[in-house]
């Protein structure tokens, strides 16, 4: 089955509000199984509004509509929808008692045009608005259902999850399930091109990859009747990608970040970890920080920017610095060998590398980045090429600090080897 969505208000088309609703609409119907292949924004007029309904109806087998049903002159999405649809408006009395005890309750008079959303399309259900006042409304037509959800996101959220997911679930629409299987240390391209042919022949289950900071996230999604169904059909292609992709997955759960991983391989072996900065500037020693448990593995950091600093706390060498500059291999070499004795740690993550915007040099070009991993003494390093902004190449070469852990780690105590680079 096939949803539309049409967010109504004049206020939408000229920016002043951003579309949460359709956002928070189209997202809740996919989770329902759902396929949204149009959504509409029109402004408060009834021939335009007309005309997106009729469209809506035409092509979509469900119509969310948004907003337009409160009382004043400029709320019309009701007694347009019914025009639609072929029916008259009737006084629904529950309606009506409603309003007149939310207006006693209050202490206030309700007014006239208050009385109008009481009003509904002949055949119509209400659906009750615990938050406002303007009821929303189910409508089967011949050709479409019709569902009118009021504009406050406040009023729209709650009715959506008590009445209107329980009306499309009746419908017997079947789940859209997905899981995200985490890549790190591989390019989008080489992922993209390792699995074409899964992209190419797909239709249920779907395969899609997404570009991450230093990660490639590669999504399946399955349609079935139920959760259990559509995990049935994920399970092979999964397990497909693993194949595939092997030890460039990190992980295959929803919140497993790069750096979790990291933390709980250097747990699981017991591991002591430092880090030793220049670009990132402590980012690498926050991101690990931001895993909770970290403690069993964090030692210390060093945020070493000048030249100085390098040498008096890392101890790197000042005839290195002079003859190959602080962006080197060697110097990263003996900032993560410096960092792991200073810090008595069994891995040591260092990072040197030209953010930018200014001081790259044809030789040294900004973006150029050096990471090096000393894992009990067995030191790794890499050259990188990231581009973008300052703040990009920071978090760029974090990541691949991250992902250069990871691999040291698992090629030192799994002797697992990794494909190219
Ligand atoms: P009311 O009874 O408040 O008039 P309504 O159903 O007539 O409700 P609108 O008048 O269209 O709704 O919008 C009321 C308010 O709801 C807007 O001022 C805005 O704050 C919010 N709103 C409306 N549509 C959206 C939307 N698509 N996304 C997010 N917020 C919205
Ligand atoms: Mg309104």
């Amino acid at each position: 089955m096939t949803v539309e969505i049409i967010c109504v208000g004049t206020e939408l088309l000229l920016g002043n509000i951003v579309n949460t609703n359709a956002a928070y609409l189209a997202g809740k119907c996919a989770g329902l199984g759902l396929s949204c292949y149009h959504q509409q924004v029109v402004g408060d007029n009834a021939q335009r509004l007309e005309d997106a309904i009729r469209l809506a109806i035409s092509r979509s087998d469900i119509v969310i509509l948004s907003g337009g049903l409160g009382p004043t002159e400029d709320d019309l999405t009701k007694e347009t929808a019914a025009r639609c649809m072929g029916r008259e408006l009737v006084m629904d009395e529950e309606c009506r008692k409603k309003i007149d005890s939310y207006f006693k309750k209050r202490g206030m008079e309700a007014t006239e045009n208050n009385w109008k959303q009481a009003m509904v399309p002949e055949g119509g259900i209400v659906l009750d608005n615990p938050n406002g006042t303007a009821p929303g409304l189910l409508l089967k037509g011949e050709q479409a259902h019709l569902i009118l959800l009021p504009g406050p996101p406040l009023e729209l959220v709650p009715m959506f999850e008590e009445s209107v997911a329980p009306y499309l679930n009746a419908l017997g629409l079947g789940v859209i399930y997905s899981q995200t299987v985490k890549l790190c240390g591989i390019s989008e391209s080489e992922a993209e091109t390792l699995i074409r042919d899964l992209v190419d022949g797909q239709a249920n289950p779907t395969v899609a990859t997404y570009a991450k900071t230093g990660e490639v996230h590669i999504r399946v999604t399955a349609r079935a009747e139920n959760e259990k169904e559509a995990k049935k059909l994920l399970k092979p292609l999964v397990k497909e990608l693993k194949t595939r992709f092997g030890s460039y997955i990190y992980s295959t759960e929803e919140d497993v970040t790069l750096e979790r991983a990291v933390v709980d391989l250097l747990i699981a072996n017991k591991l002591s970890v430092t880090c030793a900065e220049s670009c990132t500037g402590g980012r690498l020693s926050a991101r690990l920080i931001n895993v909770p448990g970290v403690s069993e593995a964090y030692k210390c950091g060093y945020v070493t920017y000048s030249n100085k600093a390098k040498r008096k706390i890392l101890g790197v060498k000042k005839s290195t610095l002079q003859k190959y500059g602080a962006v080197s291999k060697q110097t990263a070499e003996e900032m993560a060998k410096g960092a792991a004795r200073q810090a008595k740690a069994d891995v040591a993550v260092a990072v040197t590398g030209l953010a930018g915007p200014d001081g790259g040099t044809q030789e040294k070009p900004v973006g150029l980045v050096y990471i090096s991993c000393c894992v009990k003494g067995k030191v790794t390093v890499k050259e990188y090429h990231f581009s973008g902004s300052r703040e990009k190449i920071r978090e760029s070469s974090t990541s691949a600090a991250l992902a250069l852990a990871r691999r040291c780690m698992l090629e030192y105590f799994s002797k697992v080897t990794f494909g190219k680079e």
